[in-house]
């Protein structure tokens, strides 16, 4: 029998696992490429051998994780495709990874590309128009089998070749799910994610956050926005200061840790070391967020805002004290609760 290696899209979700091994099931030997951006999957990164190890066991599926953050964060901000209901790209979307993906055949030793899309199963991008402009502007175009659907389209490449039989391709259509969970039950699959969770961009507040990001007269915006931006921009509470200081405040200690952990070089980060309170970043405070206002008056109403959401202070105390890492400088400020009054029209989102 010949030797034929395909790449699988693998979203983790449980279409794109029965595809893969449906395809794996014809004597194809499947590779599950998993995209990551900081909209989706990006924790993936801390453990990339656990998470590897944890589809092989569950699913039997090998995966590899791709990190395409840099040309994500570029198609941002003008998706030729337009938006969805939210901040999602998904057409556009998913003419990046199939073009990536396409890339990587070559770099791979694989001769045709398997998604898990379903015709019809979502409004904006698994229609059939969409499914073909999607092939058309990735240069897809018959080197892409979708196993769930593929009697229901043209032949491709694959089936031409006779290295996969389409009459053991299916027909799936529509929203439904029961057929994709009487096949999962026949693989011994019951442990899966639910469909269409897990991408920051479709939720109604985060992707809200993200656009404001993009806007072009927000005052979060670097010379580029970056995975760390996004990162940040989906943790905790966030606040634009008076002069244009961007400030995140963790809201507990798991959010707290990850602040620590972002904060950059440019990034002031402020915390109370003898009183319970949140850990803050003032993002990029030495390079360009803030305009007119002195640096030091900038820090203060971070200290303000870090004494107001940490513990409420002792009886007869006024001020907390806020240790805040800057530059390489390590500075104490003394600072009265922000009142409410002043803070109210900072919040974005
Ligand atoms: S929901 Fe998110 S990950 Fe999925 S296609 Fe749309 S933009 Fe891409």
């Amino acid at each position: 029998m010949t030797y034929v290696k395909a790449l699988a899209l693998f979203s983790g979700g449980l279409d794109s696992i029965l595809a893969t091994r449906l395809i794996m099931e014809q004597g194809v030997e499947v590779e599950a490429i998993q995209f990551v951006t900081p909209f989706f999957h990006y924790d993936l990164l801390d453990d990339i051998e656990g998470h590897v190890e944890r589809m092989h066991n569950k699913y039997g599926i090998k995966v590899i994780l791709e990190d395409i953050s840099p040309g994500y964060l570029q198609l941002l901000h003008n998706p030729a495709h337009g938006f969805g209901k939210n901040f999602n790209p998904c057409i556009d979307c998913k003419i990046l990874m199939f073009s990536r993906a396409k890339e990587m055949l070559a770099e791979r030793g694989a001769s045709f590309l398997i998604s898990g899309e379903v015709l019809g199963q979502r409004p904006m991008s698994q229609r059939r128009d969409t499914l073909n402009v999607i092939e058309r502007d990735s240069g897809t175009r018959s080197l892409l089998l979708r196993p769930l659907c593929a009697q229901l389209l043209k032949e491709t490449l694959p089936e031409l070749q006779g290295w996969v039989d389409r009459s053991k391709l299916l027909r799936f259509s529509g929203r439904g799910r029961s057929d994709q969970i009487a096949m999962a039950a026949r693989y011994g699959i019951t442990d899966f994610p639910a469909p269409a969770g897990g991408c920051t961009l479709a939720d109604p507040i985060l992707g809200r956050r993200i656009e404001k990001l993009y806007s072009t007269d927000s005052r979060l915006q670097g010379a580029e926005i970056t995975a760390v931006d996004i990162r940040l921009l989906l943790v905790g509470r966030q606040f634009i200061l008076p002069g244009g200081g961007w400030l995140i405040l963790g809201r507990d200690e798991k959010e707290n840790n990850t602040l620590e952990k972002l904060a950059g070089e440019d990034d002031a980060l402020l915390l109370m070391e003898d009183w319970p309170g949140p850990t803050a970043v003032l993002r990029k405070i030495a390079s360009h967020s803030v305009s007119d206002v002195d640096v030091r008056e900038v820090l203060n109403l971070a200290a303000a805002m870090v004494v107001h959401y940490g513990r409420k202070l002792p009886v007869g105390k006024t001020s907390g004290e806020v240790t805040c890492t800057f530059g390489g400088n390590r500075i104490l400020l003394r600072a009265a609760p922000a009142v409410d009054e002043s803070y109210r029209n900072w919040g974005i989102l």
